[in-house]
């Protein structure tokens, strides 16, 4: 029993030693970056709860992080839209934004009708919020739709009364100089864990009266929509998004590790096209 112990650790010694060392018949690749190190970031203790570096919108105390915060209703952890909308204080670029809403219960409406709100990023480009079970509307304003401009892949939308979350990704407009679009914004979306919008590209603002078009802008705040229906909000949190920066120290090569030697990438190349 020992014996074979014994054997079984060495084999997977030997197995640990060959995966760590240099491969010595091929070339390392080595992409010739010198990267900062990523911070490090403590996750949230359970799903949906935010993570160390988030900043908190609302945390179910009150909303003193929105303008016009103080004229919606907060009970129990919960804010429940009332009279206008509400816009962050903050302005945000780049970000990662976790939403939770609930649809008013019982149902009352119908299409648009029926638990509308909405999440705007950047103030003018709106996530739609909408009771979208077992309630028909224009598929790009239900649920999870960029309104007017893209349905959700699915209908992930969970009964009144049941608490839904938005975990967004969103990449800014970038717009040149003279104003005109660089590239334009990007949205991922996954509604209850479900993912909806696939790094989506917006054709522009979404009002209910505009043809989408692009305005250039900088940072500007996130908005939650007054539609006349009491949904409900809670847990809401985001994050800047920083890229890590790298500096180039040299152009991407493989090195053997046999001979020392270094190859540029782009030689490679030459050679196997040649
Ligand atoms: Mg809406």
């Amino acid at each position: 029993m020992v014996k074979k112990l014994f054997a079984t650790t060495s084999f997977l010694l030997v197995v640990a030693l060959f995966a760590a060392a240099p491969c010595t018949a091929q070339s390392e690749y080595l992409s010739g970056m010198k990267w900062e190190e990523p911070p490090v970031v403590t996750p949230g203790k359970t799903c949906g709860a935010p993570p160390s570096d988030a900043i908190i919108l609302f945390d179910g105390k009150d909303l003193s992080a929105w303008e016009n915060g103080d004229k919606w209703i907060v009970k129990d952890g919960v804010a429940t839209v009332k009279d206008t909308d509400i816009t962050s204080k903050q302005s945000f670029g780049d970000c990662q934004l976790h939403v939770e809403w609930s649809a008013p219960t019982p149902a009352t409406g119908t299409s648009q009708g029926r638990g509308n709100s909405g999440v705007f990023l950047m103030d003018r480009y709106e996530l739609q919020v909408l009771d979208s079970y077992q309630n028909k509307t224009y598929f790009d304003g239900q649920a999870s739709a960029i309104y007017k401009q893209m349905p959700p892949m699915v209908n992930a939308t969970v009964p009144p009364g049941e608490w839904n979350t938005y975990d967004i990704v969103w990449n800014a407009p970038k717009f040149k100089d003279d104003g005109s679009l660089e590239t334009p914004a990007y949205i991922t979306v996954l509604h209850n864990g479900v993912l909806t919008l696939n790094h989506f590209a917006l054709e522009g603002i979404t009002p209910f009266t505009e043809i989408p078009h692009y305005e250039k802008h900088g940072k500007a705040p996130i908005h939650l929509q007054n539609h006349g229906n009491p949904v409900r909000y809670r847990n809401i949190w985001v994050r800047e998004l920083k890229p890590i920066v790298g500096v180039r120290e040299r152009e991407p090569y493989l090195h053997d590790h046999a001979t020392g030697k270094d190859t540029p990438v782009k030689d490679v190349l030459k050679e196997k096209k040649s």
